[in-house]
């Protein structure tokens, strides 16, 4: 017999926490019936009832565990909660809004356990239900990401995944503020073996990820996950320099050998100033998205802060 942690984030899920509860354990009655379930519940500064639901949920059942957080500190920092109190053999994450079908449970517990392999991650192979336009970004920066950095990313990859014991150890060890899960996931190593299935819509509630936090999510990802716009940045000044040392050249040698003179060249010029001054500010830009990302490591402030939970330790 193992134990299974399954580690649940929630903000404002006071529909669905329940329903995910119930559907997971029909599976724990029936095909895992011989392995012991543990519920990690992690409310994430929910402004709704989610928190009073997990409270009777687990009055109810002494399985059940929960965290509840001062603040809505995100989805990764719920993440991260989940894993640090999980105890056990093998740890679950999934969503609470059951877009993540607990019964794909056996297959990934059959698949841990037989096979050679220390996490089972899946994806959708399908997007059916989401608007168009989030999915061609979505696509687009999966591409972009796999391209611009070390980690490989797999296009619809849901943060639902089973990890064994060591995984997640390796997991927690990595202790940063900005965490970017489906980066850390990669980045540790060992073998994963992806599963695939069809996008299941959310049971009810609404998605809590507008396109703006999405766009941020991305450009996290970025920051975290690859130095390549900052390569790029120095690699465009450099061409710059180089383009403008040719057209110096170019003007003194018309000046000098055929005469004639650069006045009346203002207009252009201030194209040119313009172009660079815009050049240099977005560069700037982007360095000031790494240096604000260093900054918040520095601090070494909490990834979260609990200010109820019923983990015994
Ligand atoms: N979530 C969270 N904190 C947040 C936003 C989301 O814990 O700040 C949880 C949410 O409750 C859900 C999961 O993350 O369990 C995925 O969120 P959602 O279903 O809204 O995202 P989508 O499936 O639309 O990408
Ligand atoms: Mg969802």
């Amino acid at each position: 017999m193992s134990k299974i942690s399954i580690v649940v984030p929630c903000y404002n899920e006071e529909k669905v926490v329940r329903l995910l509860f119930e559907e997971t354990n029909k599976i724990f009655e029936s095909e895992l019936k011989e392995h012991e379930p543990e519920y990690i519940f992690v409310d994430d500064g929910s402004k709704d009832d989610t928190l009073s639901v997990l409270r009777k949920l687990s009055k109810e059942n002494k399985n059940v565990k929960y965290i509840s957080f001062s603040r809505n500190f995100g989805k990764e920092a719920a993440l991260y909660a989940g894993l640090e109190n999980a105890t056990g053999d093998y740890i679950a994450v999934m969503d609470a809004d059951l877009q993540d079908p607990p019964s794909l449970l056996p297959d990934m517990f059959k698949s841990i356990t037989t096979e050679d392999y220390d996490c089972i991650a899946t994806r959708r192979v399908t997007r059916k239900g989401e608007p168009p336009i989030r999915s061609f970004f979505a696509k687009l920066f999966y591409s972009l990401m796999s391209k611009i950095s070390d980690v490989e990313l797999k296009d619809g990859a849901r943060d639902f995944r089973l990890m064994t014991r060591k995984y997640v150890d390796a997991i927690l060890k990595l202790k940063e503020y900005n965490r970017f899960s489906k980066g850390l996931f990669g980045w540790v190593g060992f073998n994963t073996k992806w599963l695939e299935f069809e996008n299941v819509e959310r049971a009810a509630g609404e998605t809590k990820w507008s396109f703006w936090k999405l766009f941020k999510y991305s450009l996290d990802g970025i920051v975290a996950f690859s130095s390549f716009p900052l390569y790029l940045s120095s690699f465009i000044g450099v061409i710059m320099c180089i383009i403008a040392f040719l057209a110096i050249v170019f003007i003194f040698v018309r000046q000098l050998v055929f005469g004639i003179d650069a006045a009346y060249g203002w207009p252009s010029l201030v194209c040119i100033i313009i172009l660079i001054g815009g050049l240099l500010m977005l560069f700037i830009g982007v360095l000031g998205l790494y240096l604000s990302k260093a900054y918040l490591e520095i601090k070494q402030r909490p990834i979260y802060i609990s200010k109820e939970d019923n983990i015994k330790k």
